[in-house]
């Protein structure tokens, strides 16, 4: 499969109305299919920031094809990081000279072009991740300051046009939702009945507390938008790096989420 072509294919022949919101290091578009209607609420769900994690797309892609309900909309952005989806799947590099240095490794990459990890490069205690790295590497690199990646910059640019009422992330693996970033009081409440009502619907583990991870999308929407935002980790078991067959049943499981969440935000 090539992802990218795959989900340029199959967004443009949907339903949807298409948009792109960015173009990443090497150029590509950004695409974004919004579903429903425009009135309150919107939510945004995005897939694969992290290239190994490319296939999580595909969950998203059922959404779009399956979405309905009469009750506000969803932005969907199948595939947030395109340069680093088709390194990892192809070994594509594009002309880029980080990518070509680490070839051998493409197939565990999960970082974009520049060899940041954009899900690290977020404006949400930028840099104060256990794990994160100051050097470029397959993953962790936080980057050269918070939004520095033309990736991380058009998603909270259309974010914050869009203000949403709420957030989803798919990466892999694990079967878990994590939910909380410093919240406080009545917003702590308020994302912890949500966590609790979407992890029991798509049968994964709600996982509380912060794990000393910083700079996320997810982190970012709670701590700079003070919305409820959800990261969820999709294949309970198994080993990277994981084929487009692997998420057969999260597909599956998934396919009506959007409504589901537009539902309970009520
Ligand atoms: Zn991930």
């Amino acid at each position: 499969m090539n992802i990218f072509e795959h989900v340029q294919a199959t967004v443009s022949g949907s339903k949807a109305d298409v948009s792109v919101i960015g173009k990443s290091v090497c150029g590509r578009d950004i695409l974004c299919a919004h579903c429903g209607s425009y009135l309150p609420p919107q939510i945004i769900v995005t897939a694969a920031i992290h290239a190994r994690e490319c296939y999580t797309a595909l969950v998203v892609l059922e959404q779009i094809d399956k979405f309905c309900g009469t009750r506000g909309g969803a932005y969907f952005i199948p595939l947030v990081n395109p340069d680093g989806a088709l390194f990892f799947e192809q070994g594509i590099a594009r002309g880029s000279e980080t990518l070509e240095s680490f070839i051998s490794s493409h197939r565990y990459w999960k970082a974009n072009a520049n060899g940041v990890d954009l899900n690290c490069n977020f404006d949400a205690n930028w840099g104060s991740g256990a794990q994160n790295k100051r050097y470029v590497a397959p993953s962790d690199y936080i980057g050269a300051s918070p939004q520095s990646e033309p990736e991380s910059r058009a998603l909270v640019e259309f974010t914050r046009k869009v203000m949403p009422a709420a957030t989803v992330s798919y990466h892999c693996m694990g079967g878990e939702l994590y939910w909380e970033f410093f919240q406080k009081a009545t917003a702590r409440k308020r994302d912890c009945r949500l966590a609790k009502l979407i992890a029991n619907r798509i049968d994964v583990k709600k996982v509380d507390g912060h794990l000393n991870s910083a700079g996320g999308y997810k982190d970012y929407c709670v701590m700079r938008l003070g919305i409820p935002a959800f990261t969820i980790e999709l294949i309970k078991k198994g080993d990277h790096p994981f084929s487009p067959s692997d998420f057969a049943e999260d597909i599956a499981k998934n396919a009506d989420l959007p409504r589901f969440i537009l539902d309970i935000l009520r």
